[in-house]
């Protein structure tokens, strides 16, 4: 079995869910005792959250960089970034690593073109609602069009992200929220939602809509289980 490298953190209450999922993953993949082979870095989100809002990526990447580069050299056979929103750094983290990095919107991708899905709601943080480095991925590599909320909607979303859902707080109002939102993007032709943020599905679920949900941290744990029981390396990205 390979080692997963988690570089975790951001927040903490959706790292929980990864190692769940990915442990629960082995489990059912291998019986027994087994459990994933982990390398985690866990950062402290107060920290890289105050740099977001400042707009100073740069010292975002260096951080994750480090962090990454302290992952591999523990042992990590990949690595994923447990957040989607810190995708936007990809490029200064793997210039200081030489593992392969199993990207989150690829993750994604694969999936929906799976299911058949051409256009697709996203819900994230506003710099992953908003910016180009997550969408155009999308766009770009998969030929998948994305449709992201209206700017009043994507302050709710975002706001709820960080005041409530990275603190563990979960309330019913914001699910209400989060709801309308998810269903007037099917209603602008979204035949899917993206969970684009690794913390909304401690929020909403798939039991709450009809809408098909796509929750990226459920997805992207799944992936790195199927890779880090795969045999060779041609499965690995990169
Ligand atoms: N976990 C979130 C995401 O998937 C937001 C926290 C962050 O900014 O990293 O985007």
């Amino acid at each position: 079995m390979k080692t997963i490298g988690m570089l975790g953190g951001m927040s903490w209450e959706s790292t929980v869910s990864y190692y769940q999922a990915i442990n629960k993953g082995i489990k059912s993949e291998l019986g027994g005792l087994h459990s994933a082979k982990i390398c985690m870095v866990s950062v402290d989100f107060a920290e890289i959250e105050k740099l977001q809002h400042q707009g100073k990526w740069h010292e975002t990447g260096l951080l994750l960089a480090d962090a990454a580069k302290s992952i591999e050299a523990g042992g990590a056979d990949f690595l994923i970034i447990c957040t989607n929103t810190m995708h936007k750094v990809v490029p200064d983290i793997e210039a200081e690593i030489s593992i392969p990095l199993l990207h989150i919107a690829d993750a994604t991708a694969g999936k929906l073109i799976a299911d058949g899905i051409k256009n697709v709601g996203l819900l994230g943080t506003r710099f992953t609602m908003e910016q180009g480095f997550y969408k155009r991925r999308l766009v770009d590599r998969f030929g998948i069009n994305v449709i992201v909320p209206q700017p009043n909607a994507q302050t709710i979303i975002h706001n709820i992200i960080y005041d409530e859902l990275c603190q563990g707080i979960i309330r019913e109002e914001s699910r209400a929220r989060y709801l309308n939102i998810v269903n007037q993007l099917h209603e602008q032709g979204a035949e899917a939602v993206i969970l684009g943020c690794t913390e909304i599905a401690l929020l909403i679920q798939q039991g709450d809509t009809s809408v098909p949900l796509y929750d990226t941290t459920e997805i992207h744990a799944a992936q790195a289980v199927q890779l880090a029981i795969s045999k060779g390396t041609e499965d690995l990205p990169g």
